[in-house]
């Protein structure tokens, strides 16, 4: 069985600057990002993996931290949220029975509160890391506000099974083998990466695992910019490069499997083209 796959981007970033980010254009133009978020038609209803920004970040008394919004640069788009895109889609929010998260930054957790009925599966270091919140860091990253309406949590802590070397977890036990949560821990705690089974092959959802496509390559880097950003916002520095090298061989050995992050507008726009045929 293979699943229905639509690529959405739910948030538009613009931080400064478009040569440090973007790794081309000017120093001091605007760069752009993507929020890149799967909506999956299953046997077992709507599945998201990652949320992007919800409807309450995009209002105009937004529940976004004024500094976040000044220095990532969102544009604010209502149509952009998940639910707006599965309103265009002619398909009903309600439908949204799972959602698996790669991690619980507000870039990526937002959306969760205009689907309080789903199921939400994340790394139970996730859940916990942002549930405690006890670095600094975990303070700025993790917003109490877009969680305050409970979501169901089912968290997983994967071991055992195996996706191309990495331990794997069924999260949705009717989706079987077809959704798996692998952990991809660095970037934050508990951060996972998501693979999929698509109509064109898997997929995998690195999250935040990387931030611009020339990370995959042979001895690839990414820009400046992004690269000293990584850095400074790993929770687990070591582990994090660590699961680059494990991903830059994945993708080298397995052309088959598609990676992708979060926030490149490059592989965002490769992946929505192919999936809009
Ligand atoms: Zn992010």
């Amino acid at each position: 069985m293979s699943l229905r796959v639509h690529h959405l981007s739910c948030g538009t970033l613009c931080p400064l600057s478009r040569r440090l980010i973007n790794g081309e254009g000017g120093w001091l133009e605007p760069a752009h990002m993507v929020c890149h978020v799967l909506l999956i038609e299953s046997p077992a209803g709507l599945v998201l993996v990652d949320t992007g920004f919800g409807e309450a970040d995009m209002a105009a008394d937004t529940r976004l931290p004024a500094a976040f919004r000044a220095q990532a640069g969102l544009r604010r788009r209502p149509q952009d949220t998940a639910r707006a895109q599965i309103v265009a889609l002619g398909l009903d929010p309600g439908d949204v029975r799972h959602i698996l998260l790669t991690h619980l930054d507000l870039d990526h957790a937002g959306g969760l509160s205009d689907f309080p009925e789903a199921t939400v599966h994340l790394h139970l270091r996730e859940q916990q890391a942002a549930s405690t919140r006890r670095s600094f860091l975990e303070r700025q990253r993790y917003l109490p506000a877009q969680l305050a309406h409970g979501p169901r949590w089912q968290t997983h802590a994967p071991e055992g099974e195996a996706f191309h070397g990495f331990a794997a977890a069924r999260a949705i036990p009717e989706l079987g083998e077809d959704i798996l949560l692998l952990p991809l821990h660095g970037h934050t705690h508990g951060h996972s990466g998501i693979a999929v089974r698509g109509e064109a092959g898997w997929l995998l959802h690195c999250g935040d695992a990387y931030f611009h496509h020339a990370t995959l390559a042979a001895q690839g880097q990414p820009p400046a910019g992004l690269r000293g950003y990584e850095r400074l916002i790993a929770m687990d520095n070591a582990q994090r490069l660590h699961n680059q090298q494990r991903l830059r061989e994945l993708a080298a050995h397995r052309p088959e499997l598609r990676l992708f992050c979060s926030h490149d507008p490059q592989e965002y726009a490769g992946l929505a083209r192919a999936a809009a045929g």
